[in-house]
């Protein structure tokens, strides 16, 4: 819930850059880069790009000097695949994953969000339609990372549904800060 703000908040209080996939693939789709134009139509399905997709676009800015001294991830992995890869590109690199931040909020309140958002920023993949889409592409492919990330002991939950101070009050908690 809210997780864009969220990072953004956690990236400016830690000084510590961030990369959101869903950002990076929105300025590719408008860009009508080859990235943009295989994931414009995954997007506005409500459905996820394919992982050899992202995974790359996430290799590669892994590579660049933003990433040297840490980095948050905003949106990745939302798969199994994608967090084994994530796995084994941090191995490479030396990097270890200091946590994992779990977002919570009943099923309702979050339709009702991305409703509201889809009215204020218009943004294609929040119809209702399109919306229910994405609550089971995250049930099927996504939830599954929850058991994933407890098992590593990396999961902090936080409660979403506050308001946005509240919700990084939380946050901070969780992560000593
Ligand atoms: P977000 O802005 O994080 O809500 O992402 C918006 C959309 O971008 C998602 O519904 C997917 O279509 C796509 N997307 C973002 N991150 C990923 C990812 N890690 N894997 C696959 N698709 C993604």
């Amino acid at each position: 819930m809210g997780k864009g703000t969220q990072a953004k908040l956690l990236s400016q209080h830690t000084q510590t850059p961030h990369v959101s996939t869903g950002d990076i693939i929105r300025s590719a789709i408008q860009a009508k880069t080859p990235l943009g134009v295989t994931a414009e139509e995954y997007m506005k399905a409500g459905n996820l790009v394919p992982d050899d997709v992202v995974i790359g676009v996430i290799r590669d800015w892994m590579k660049s000097e933003d990433a040297i001294n840490g980095f948050l991830l905003d949106g990745f992995p939302r798969t199994v695949p994608q967090a084994e890869a994530l796995e084994a590109i941090l191995e490479e690199s030396g990097i270890t994953l200091d946590a994992v931040l779990y977002f919570t909020a009943p099923i309702d309140v979050v339709k009702e969000r991305l409703y509201n958002r889809a009215r204020i920023e218009g943004r294609a993949d929040d119809s209702m339609e399109v919306i229910e889409q994405r609550i089971k592409v995250y049930q099927e492919q996504t939830s599954p990372l929850i058991e994933f990330y407890k098992e590593k002991n990396l999961l902090k939950e936080v409660d979403g549904t506050k308001d946005i101070e509240t919700v990084f009050g939380f946050i901070k908690e969780v992560l000593s800060l």
